[in-house]
């Protein structure tokens, strides 16, 4: 079991299985991305195999693959049945822009896979096109129903943009209320070298809840289960799905923070706000030789992982970023 110098236990792993995207959000990815990670200093999937076996050896049981785009990695098919088979109490789950997925949702379905989670910032074709460079909004609005109706289970994750998305809130909420879906509102956080974040974008979460309850009632659900993210969700009595709000920012969540970050050249970040990182690629690789140095390497990063608050609360200036590593190396 990995336990920190604060008594948090992490049993949640966010794996980014690629540095490459189809999409170029704004927030997220805001300079031009000139250089991708070299093939070679890319973890294979069997380098990540033996990762994920280890980390389930000491009680990870939460794993969500994400990137870059999960699903502009090739194989993945084979990865996730893999994971599953090898695997099995493994809750695996990926983060996903959904719009490459379409021709694959009965095979993820077939492999295990229950529910995903879904990044959508507009409901609007034109704003979707402005925000992320690409037209594909009609894309993923049918892969979310071809999944729904596979019997995926569906996040919808919304970054919350003032000035770009809070017009929507309506739309969104009205999406919970006709879909079995669960629309997550995520504070925009100053992540990476030159991010776009300024003060007059961040729309914080309780803002969010009370412009929501103008719409409709909200019930506050208590988390639920062992494995609850941060998530503060409310059930919608008049309508089919939930709302959630993630507010990093405004009402951390550090202490209950269970997580790890592996990026997809193999470093490991205790911290979503620390560039602090392990170097895991040479020990997986040469773990057959010393199978050993890669659980305790896991263990001791651990237990130096940091209050993510008290970073964030250094003196940074007011639009500085948290941390160097764009959101699209790191994962999310
Ligand atoms: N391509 C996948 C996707 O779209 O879900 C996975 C990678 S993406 C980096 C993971 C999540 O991070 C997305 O939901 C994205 O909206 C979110 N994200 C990126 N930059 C962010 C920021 N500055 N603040 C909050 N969330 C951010």
């Amino acid at each position: 079991m990995i336990r920190d110098n604060y008594g948090r236990t992490i049993s949640y792993l966010r794996l980014s299985i690629t540095d490459r995207c189809n999409l170029n959000c704004f927030y997220c990815r805001p300079c031009k991305v000139t250089s991708f990670i070299p093939h070679n200093n890319i973890l294979t999937y069997e380098d990540m195999y033996h990762l994920l076996e280890t980390a389930a050896k000491m009680d990870v049981q939460k794993v969500r693959l994400t990137g870059g785009e999960p699903f502009a990695r090739r194989d993945i098919l084979y990865f996730l049945s893999r994971i599953k088979s090898g695997i099995p109490g493994m809750d695996l789950r990926l983060t996903t822009n959904a719009t490459l997925i379409a021709g694959k949702i009965k095979a993820l379905k077939d492999v295990g896979i229950e529910a995903l989670n879904i990044s959508l910032d507009t409901l609007d074709r034109d704003k979707y096109q402005k925000i992320t460079g690409r037209d594909f909004l009609k894309n993923v609005l049918t892969s979310i129903e071809r999944c729904l109706e596979h019997g995926i289970r569906v996040k919808i994750n919304v970054v919350a943009l003032k000035g770009v998305n809070d017009d929507e809130l309506e739309n969104f909420v009205g999406l919970a209320l006709s879909k079995p879906v669960d629309v997550r509102f995520i504070e925009f956080m100053p992540i990476g070298q030159k991010t776009l974040w300024r003060k007059q974008h961040f729309w914080p979460g309780d803002a969010i809840v009370s412009a929501a309850e103008k719409v409709t009632r909200l019930e506050p659900l208590s988390h639920e289960g062992k494995n609850h993210g941060p998530a503060r969700i409310y059930a919608l009595p008049e309508g089919a799905g939930r709302l959630g709000i993630i507010s990093p920012l405004s009402n951390h969540f550090c202490e209950t923070c269970n997580r790890l970050r592996i990026t997809a050249d193999g470093r490991l970040r205790t911290c979503l706000f620390s560039d602090r990182d392990y170097r895991l690629l040479p020990l997986i690789r040469s773990s057959k030789i010393s199978p050993e140095r890669l659980k305790t390497v896991l263990e001791r990063a651990g237990l130096n992982k940091p209050m993510g608050n008290e970073l964030a609360a250094r003196d940074r200036g007011p639009e500085k970023s948290l941390c160097q590593r764009v959101m699209s190396s790191i994962g999310g």
